[in-house]
């Protein structure tokens, strides 16, 4: 056993099943620290997302605490200015998993260097993907740009690797803390209480996470194909914001789906969209450029309007379409939307009122407790035509269509816009249409913000500019 203490830098990996870095830490040291750095900076539009935190920082405490781990969460504004303070003592060995952000990399090649010049010791592990970024390119060298070849790739390397014998956390001997002037995670808490709501949907822990997991793998996965399409009802995992914060490894996700037996469709399917994840997290890597603009470059020049009273409606759910604003209210009380409405409401925005997708991925970082900057960016660009295999842009959702097709009975909207509880399946999507003397488009509900018609003929007009 080293003598010096175990030091783990707390990332997205508020985990102890297939967390590499912890379990390794444990195994070597009697005494284990984890550390939490929060930057408010790279919180401040990510308000959905605080609310995950601290409850994520105080639940994993708790457990962390039943193996003798003190977590402890220091403030800091800078992670260099931290670690050269740090690195002043010599009495640890550090360690930590990849987070795959250009940033996040940057930075460890940073720190392993400076480590590395002081000769402090330090461990450096695999993230939360299947594969290492790096690992899944073409046979010429250069990375995937296509989904498709790329899960062939991704899944063949992935199933072909040996695979690494799993290791679990040892209990250490006695609790230590390490760092002065802590914070208490609550105070990193969003300043409205918009989150109440939150509370009681979700349950940010690992325990909850595993057991969320086997709950869709023993009753949705096999009719996922088909369910993940309706938002109506609850067809997928819903796993997306403890897969943000690692509550759940993907390695972890990957083998209790193919524990069963039988491998479905829609195990297949299921695997394939954490497959995209992978995917959008190797384009970030490979494309950093993505993360600030378009991928396709020729989207510079598309001509974007800028209207704050339609950004405003649809962030509000009041655009007049029914399905968009059932989406965004969704988002706004639960933290969370339903992908095909993602993919609705984001088509909205950028093809019907032509704000540059920009906006919509600055309030869904602010709104999503899932946000992570590679799906997010790459699904902003893949509705709006800019991304890496993307959705054509002269694809224009219906959203009539859309609604009629996937909301067939308009429970869902019903659900989130309850001015519209007493319109029939005929009107739901086009309340427009509906004549009552009791509803009033206007007062009750709005009338459309644009014309779809004619939206979509500006927005192909639009496009044909660039
Ligand atoms: C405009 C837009 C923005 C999005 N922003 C985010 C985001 O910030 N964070 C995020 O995790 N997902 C994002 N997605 C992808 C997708 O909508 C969510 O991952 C999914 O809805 C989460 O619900 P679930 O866990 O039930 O997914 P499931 O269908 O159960 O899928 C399982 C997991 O696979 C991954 N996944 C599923 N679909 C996708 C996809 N299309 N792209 C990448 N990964 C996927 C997620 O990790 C998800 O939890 C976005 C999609 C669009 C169209």
């Amino acid at each position: 056993m080293e003598k010096k203490i175990g030091l783990f830098w707390l990332r997205d990996d508020f985990r102890t099943v297939k967390n590499d870095g912890l379990i390794e830490a444990t195994r070597n040291h009697d005494q284990v620290v984890v550390f939490y750095l929060y930057k408010q900076d790279t919180y401040k539009d990510q308000e959905a997302q605080k609310w995950w935190l601290s409850k994520s920082l105080i639940s994993f405490r708790k457990k962390l605490n039943n193996y003798n781990i003190s977590l402890q969460v220091v403030e800091t504004n800078s992670f260099k200015i931290f670690f050269d303070k740090l690195t002043k003592k010599n009495n640890f060995v550090i360690y930590w998993n990849k987070v795959y952000e250009p940033d996040y990399l940057k930075f460890d090649e940073y720190l392993s260097s400076n480590l590395k010049k002081k000769s402090i010791n330090f461990k450096r592990f695999k993230g939360n993907t299947l594969n290492e970024i790096d690992e899944i390119k073409k046979n010429d060298g250069t990375p995937f740009k296509v989904f498709t070849p790329f899960w062939r790739a991704a899944e063949k390397y992935y199933i072909e690797k040996v695979p690494s014998k799993e290791k679990i956390i040892k209990k250490c001997i006695k609790k230590k803390n390490y760092f002065e002037n802590c914070i208490e995670p609550e105070k990193i808490l969003p300043r409205k209480n918009w989150f109440e709501n939150f509370e009681k949907k979700w349950l940010p822990d690992e325990e909850n996470a595993l057991k969320e997991l086997q709950n869709f793998i023993n009753d949705r996965i096999s009719n996922y194909s088909e369910g993940r399409n309706f938002p109506n009802i609850v067809g997928t995992s819903k796993l997306s914001p403890f897969i943000k914060f690692g509550q759940l490894h993907v390695e972890t996700i990957w083998k209790e789906c193919v524990k069963k037996k039988s491998k479905t469709i829609g195990t297949s399917k299921f695997l394939a969209e954490i497959g995209w994840r992978e995917f959008n997290h190797t384009l970030i890597n490979y494309f950093p450029h993505m993360l600030k603009g378009n991928y396709s470059k020729k989207f510079n020049k598309f001509p974007w309007e800028k209207n704050s009273k339609f950004l405003t409606a649809w962030k509000k759910g009041l655009t007049g379409y029914p399905i968009v604003d059932a989406g965004m209210r969704e988002l706004y009380s639960t933290g969370w939307m339903h992908n095909r409405v993602r993919m609705i409401v984001g088509s909205f925005l950028v093809k019907h009122l032509l704000i540059n997708w920009k906006e919509g991925e600055k309030y869904f970082k602010n709104c999503l407790l899932d946000y992570s900057p590679a799906n997010n960016i790459a699904g902003w660009q893949w509705v709006a035509g800019s991304g890496a295999d993307a959705a054509p842009y002269f694809r224009i959702f219906n959203p009539i269509l859309q609604g009629e097709k996937f909301d067939k009975e308009g429970e869902y909207v019903k659900k989130w816009v309850p001015e519209l509880k007493n319109l029939s399946k005929k009107f739901i999507h086009k309340p427009w249409e509906y004549k009552d003397k009791n509803f009033k488009l206007g007062s009750d509900y709005p009338f459309p913000i644009v014309n779809h018609e004619e939206a979509r003929a500006k927005a192909l007009k639009a496009f044909k500019q660039i």
